[in-house]
């Protein structure tokens, strides 16, 4: 890939999302670390102790997001993620995990897991733009 090339990437090359909400569900969701709950607590404007009563799933000193009819409780149908700017640093990185770049089988598996992935590009192009955006941006947004 040349230079110019390479600022030109954009995120939307390789990954859109479907809002299909398939990573949102499951019986239990990512940790949040310390960074995770101050940022939530921050957007949601709501007191830590009200946050962890409402939202938060405490088990061994580990804190989840609840889960609400088979779903993390901030998922809505049709909307997708409610907390999108507060959510877990885990929530921000998939599906473009850097373990992509390390292993063909971890993008099979991610690109069965989610639709938003560009399916027609092969895992050579696809690790050349993830690699370019990780390097060039740091942290992805999304
Ligand atoms: S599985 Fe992929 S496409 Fe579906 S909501 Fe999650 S990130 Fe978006
Ligand atoms: S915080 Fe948002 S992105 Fe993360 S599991 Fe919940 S709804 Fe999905």
């Amino acid at each position: 890939m040349d230079t110019e090339a390479k600022k030109e990437c954009k995120v939307s090359d390789i990954f859109v999302c479907a809002h299909c909400g398939y990573c949102c569900q499951g019986e239990t969701t990512v940790s949040l670390n310390e960074e995770d709950q101050a940022r939530m607590i921050d957007v949601l404007g709501l007191p830590r102790e009200e946050v962890a009563n409402r939202y938060w799933r405490i088990t061994a000193g580990v804190v989840q997001m609840k889960i609400e009819d088979g779903h993390c409780i901030f998922f809505r149908e049709g909307a997708g993620c409610t907390v999108h700017q507060g959510r877990p640093w885990r929530c921000g990185q998939w599906p473009l995990h850097p373990s992509i770049l390390a292993d063909r089988s971890n993008f099979e598996t991610i690109r069965e897991s989610c639709p938003g992935i560009t399916s027609s590009l092969s895992y050579e192009d696809f690790c050349s733009i993830l690699r370019t955006l990780l390097n060039r941006d740091r942290q992805l947004t999304f």
